[in-house]
This record gives C-alpha cells, structure tokens and sequence, in this order.
C-alpha cells in the first residue's frame, strides 16, 4: 500500500490552486484509468485531488451553432445526450465503441481524453518503459508489439494512445478549454495529444498543474455522411487494433469536404490535412480512397508483430470512406439513438 492524501476541490480556481502547491498531485474524475495504474504501482500520486463533483456535467449549444461539452460529463451521458446524438452521430458511435456500458456511465470526458496509454509494459513495472521512467529503454520495441504503433513512432517509445472518442473528436476538429495559475486559455485538440519523441514520458501539452474544463465541438457535425469503423480482437470492451473516423460533405454527389482520423495507429489520433484536401472535389468510389489510404499510410512502418496493421489499415480506410460516402454508417445502433 502507498500512502496518499485525498482532498475535494470546491471549484475550479481550488482545484488549480490545489495541484500547483502539490506538483506530485494528480485529479481523480471517474478513477476509472487512475485507479488501476495506481494498483500497479505506475502512479504514485502523492494527493488525489477530486475534481468529480465540480460543475462541469453540462452538455450546452454555442453561438457559434457549435457545442460546449463539460470536462465531467460521463461518456454514456455525452453519447445519448440528444444534441451530440443528432448533430456528431459520429462521436456518439465512437463514445458507444468504447470500453463496456457500466464504463461509460463513469468514466468523465476529460478522463477519456487524458487516459494512458494501454502497452502492456507500460502497466508491468519489472520491465523497462520510456515513458513510466524516462531513459530506461523501451521494452515493445524489440518486444511484444502487436498492439503498438505505426506511425508517428519513436526509437524512445512506439505506444499507441487508446481512446475511441479522441478519433472522432480529431475528425470534428474539436478545441479543449483549459484553466491554469495564469488564466484560460483554448488549444486546438490537434494540439493536445503529442509524438513520443524523445520525451514520451509527456502525453500531452497540458501543463501538470492546468485542468481541462471543457471540450468545444464547431457547427460541423457530418451528421449524414461519417462513420466509426473500430477493428479490435473482441467485438466488445476491446482496444482498437485500427479505428478510423470518416467524415464527409457531400454537394451534387461530390465530395466538398472529407474528415479522416485514424487510432489504434499512433500515440495520437492520426490526420493529415493534405490526404483529406486530395479528397476535395472528387466523386466518391474506390479508387480515390485507396489513394487517400495510400497517401496516409505512406510513412507507416511496422514492427515485429504488427505489420499487419498497415494493411489494415488501409483496408479499413477504404471501407470507412464508401460507408460515409453511401450513409450506411458501421454502427447500426448509431440509426437508434437518433
Ligand atoms: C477494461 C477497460 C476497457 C476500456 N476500453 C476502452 C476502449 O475500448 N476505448 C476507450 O476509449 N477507452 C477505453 N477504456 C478507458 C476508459 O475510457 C477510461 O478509463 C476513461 O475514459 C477514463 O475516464 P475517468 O474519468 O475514469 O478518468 P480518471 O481515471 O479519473 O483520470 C484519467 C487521467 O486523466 C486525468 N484527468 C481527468 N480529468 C481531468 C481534468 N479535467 N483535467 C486534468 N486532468 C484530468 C487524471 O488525473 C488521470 O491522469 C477502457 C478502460 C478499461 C478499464
Ligand atoms: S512503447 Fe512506450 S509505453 Fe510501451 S514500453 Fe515502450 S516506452 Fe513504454
């Protein structure tokens, strides 16, 4: 047993002020991805500051036609909440893929988004890893990789980051809202996942002592053309082998705007703007996706055991883009909750 403090925070200005008197602190939301690494020893917080009871719960419309998605607001709850249901039917199939339904009604928004990354080295403390003690090696590398990354990857670390909503969230082009000692300020969510580089001890920009406090969608919801499509080895409470994100606008049978987000692939949910601008102004059909899946796996390399994951990969492209294209999205329980 590791000793550690619990404390609540009463608002977001005390939780702020909390975690900057204690650096070794950590906040506690659902506890759902803490809580084990704790067990095993990977996190050693020295204060656990609770953030669950704060004000964050509410899923809110914008100005800007967009939505406001408070930091706390449960994944079942975001999932089935009627705007984001409606209008992003493609985070709710992406929320919905992930972990088990008793899961989702605890985990919090901002947990899913900051939750660690699920190699198996990483949780096993006997064994060298970069990114839970910086500069002892990384054990994947030459190990049991078949989970890890294709892209994006690093001689320190080839991790991939687990989250199902992440993939969306990339696609929609979210931004996250975060508090800190010197103010507010907004990050494009492209912004907040990283590369391993040579410092994947660091999974996010965030600052240790900044709390996110809010997630903010745009209009744009591709409610009609987009899909989930997640290949995992279980049909449920599984970890995407390959996930990808497929948004598209469609105008005369044309494509005026494509979203592709890809995870299971990267320490980061993977886009590259250009492979989506090439697919600007073209029909739809077969051809030009697999050319879209041949520009975004261009600079995929794999491992011992996860070579396989290219192929997939390009497969699942394919097929995620001709389901956006045709309205035929992969979750038929996306067609039920609407
Ligand atoms: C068996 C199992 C299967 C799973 N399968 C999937 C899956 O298929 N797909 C998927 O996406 N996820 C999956 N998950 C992960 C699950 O979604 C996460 O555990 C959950 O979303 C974390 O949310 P939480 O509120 O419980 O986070 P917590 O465990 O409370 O926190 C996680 C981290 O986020 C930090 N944090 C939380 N909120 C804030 C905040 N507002 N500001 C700053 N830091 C914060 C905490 O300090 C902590 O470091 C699975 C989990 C389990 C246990
Ligand atoms: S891949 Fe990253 S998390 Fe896994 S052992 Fe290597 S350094 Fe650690």
């Amino acid at each position: 047993m590791i000793n550690f403090q619990y404390s609540r925070a009463s608002d977001v200005a005390d939780a702020v002020r909390q975690i900057s008197m204690e650096p070794a602190a950590k906040f506690i939301a659902g506890g759902t991805n803490l809580i084990d690494l704790m067990k095993e020893h990977v996190e050693r917080p020295s204060r656990l500051i609770d953030i669950s009871r704060l004000p964050l719960k509410t899923v809110e419309e914008t100005k800007h036609g967009g939505v406001l998605i408070g930091a706390l607001v449960p994944n079942s709850d975001l999932a089935y909440h009627p705007l984001v249901a409606q209008c992003y039917p493609l985070l709710a199939s992406a929320i919905l893929a992930g972990a088990s339904a008793q899961l989702r009604n605890m985990a919090s928004t901002s947990g899913n988004l900051l939750q660690r990354t699920r190699c198996h080295y990483f949780y096993d403390v006997a064994t060298p890893c970069n990114k839970r003690e910086p500069g002892s090696g990384c054990s994947a590398v030459n190990g049991v990789n078949r989970m890890h990354a294709i892209l994006g990857t690093s001689e320190s670390c080839i991790a991939t980051h687990p989250s199902d909503m992440c993939v969306a969230l990339a696609a929609l082009e979210a931004s996250v809202r975060v508090t800190g000692p010197s103010g507010d300020r907004v990050m494009a969510f492209a912004d907040l996942h990283r590369l391993p580089g040579d410092t994947p001890q660091r999974d996010t920009n965030l600052r240790s002592d900044e709390i996110l406090t809010a997630i903010e969608l745009p209009a744009q919801g591709f409610a009609a053309n987009y899909t989930y499509l997640k290949i995992r080895d279980r049909l449920s409470y599984a970890f995407a082998l390959v996930s990808v994100a497929a948004a598209l606008e469609l105008e005369s049978g044309t494509i005026k705007q494509a979203r592709l987000a890809l995870g299971g692939v990267a320490h980061k949910p993977w886009r590259d703007p250009a492979v989506e601008a090439q697919l600007r102004g073209q029909d739809p059909g077969r051809t030009i996706f697999a050319r879209a899946a041949d520009m975004l796996l261009s600079d995929a390399r794999g491992f011992a055991h996860n070579s396989f994951k290219i192929e997939l990969a390009r497969r699942c492209i394919v097929r995620a883009l001709t389901q956006a294209a045709q309205g035929t999205p992969q979750s038929q329980f996306d067609k039920k909750i609407r």
